[in-house]
């Protein structure tokens, strides 16, 4: 059976184009923080309830504010329920235009839209909106807005746990369709290495030099001969990894003229896996693949290039059960506005990784964000609004 769910829709819709008109690019959250904030209390939200955590002092990088929190008594008994989204944008969508054409919300072309992760914002004030007007019961609900998101899942990792509130389940609001539920992700390592070789004229003495660049190529030659390249796939596990940067000096490129042996390389990669233990054997692949590299490029007088690897994990993969209670509850919600739930697994990492790792199972849903990170991006009105409807029933569903 079908619930009935009372969407005031032309609200909903209010809420995200202002959203979307607010400029709010990673690190930079503090104006829309605020105007989620007041969205918030207009809607009945009490001031009290309102708080900033200090994750933004945690965090290696310029931010403005911590993360939102906003806490809601229960009004009928239950454990707490944690609703999540992130504020901020990718750059791209600094100075964004949102316009409405037809079904969609667009942009003049020149910039992203911020869809990711407005729909998300404007989701969350909606579904505090219909639960207050309409007198919803449900259980206590901690609703949680992160800050950096889109450099690194920053706000989510610095988050401490004891700021939720006793939360048992979240639904992260950070996808496309509704009735599709992101129930796992991979974790991922970085790694880096910087090659100090030796200089040397390149046509009087090339035996004098140590190339820096080189090492790197037969290093990479030899991971990706080894089987650690790309698409990884091992009897003991399976992942993916790339070589994203291969340059010099702060963005220089290695090497500066072709009559000198190059003497400093700085390579830049990741590594992913549904397993972080396996993350950390394809970053291992990399590690061993440079130290033969090393062994194999000697100047005249036998002595090779300094190599530094390093590595450090970015964030933890995560996988719920089918049958785990927030999986369950999710299918649940989808099965009453009438969808048919889907489940899958990214290859990317998202703040349910983290929120996860903080002991909150969380399931990712979606709220109509199509072609995110580019200037195709559009909203599609109706998806979205799939998504709120979602959102009341996960709220208000018996346990
Ligand atoms: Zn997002």
């Amino acid at each position: 059976m079908t619930m009935n769910i009372p969407l005031d829709a032309a609200a909903a819709e209010k809420h995200l184009m202002k959203f979307l008109a607010i400029d709010g690019v990673t690190g930079q959250e503090a104006a829309i923080a605020k105007s989620v904030s007041e969205e918030l209390q207009a809607v009945g939200v009490p001031a009290s309830a309102i708080r900033f955590d200090d994750a933004h002092t945690r965090i290696p990088l310029p931010t403005e504010t911590g993360n939102l929190i906003v806490e809601l008594p229960g009004t009928k008994p239950g454990p707490r329920i944690l609703f999540a989204t992130h504020l901020d944008t990718v750059p791209l969508c600094a100075g964004a235009k949102p316009k409405r054409e037809g079904d969609h919300i667009v942009t003049d072309g020149s910039t992203a839209l911020g869809g990711d992760n407005r729909t998300g914002c404007a989701l969350l004030v909606s579904l505090v909106e219909t639960l207050l007007k309409h007198k919803l019961p449900h259980p206590p609900i901690t609703l949680l807005f992160t800050v950096r998101e889109e450099s690194g899942l920053h706000g989510a990792r610095e988050l401490k746990p004891s700021e939720l509130g006793g939360a048992v389940m979240c639904f992260n609001v950070d996808g496309k369709l509704a009735s599709e539920l992101i129930i796992g992700a991979v974790g991922q390592e970085n790694w880096d290495v910087e090659i100090k070789g030796k200089a040397s004229h390149a046509g009087v003495a090339p035996e004098k030099g140590i190339s820096a660049t080189l090492v790197g190529a037969i290093a990479l030659t030899e991971a990706q001969r080894a089987g650690w390249f790309g698409k990884v796939v091992k009897p003991e596990g399976r992942g993916t990894s790339n070589v994203g940067i291969f340059g010099g000096k702060e963005g220089q490129p290695a090497g500066d003229a072709t009559n000198v042996v190059t003497d400093y390389v700085h390579i830049k990669g990741e590594a992913r896996s549904p397993e972080s233990a396996f993350a950390t054997a394809i970053t291992a692949g990399y590690r061993a693949a440079f130290e033969k590299a090393q062994n194999e490029v000697k100047d005249a007088a036998g002595a090779a290039a300094e190599v530094k690897f390093s590595n450090t994990p970015a964030y933890p993969p995560f996988t719920l059960a089918e049958d785990s209670p927030v999986v369950e509850r999710a299918k649940r919600g989808i099965e009453a506005i009438g969808l048919k739930p889907t489940t899958l697994f990214s290859n990317g990492g998202l703040d349910a990784n983290w929120l996860d790792k903080h002991g909150v199972p969380t399931v990712t849903i979606g709220a109509g964000q199509y072609e995110i990170h580019t200037v195709k991006e559009y909203v599609d009105v109706p998806e979205f609004l799939r998504g709120c409807r979602l959102s009341v029933a996960l709220a208000t569903l018996d346990p």
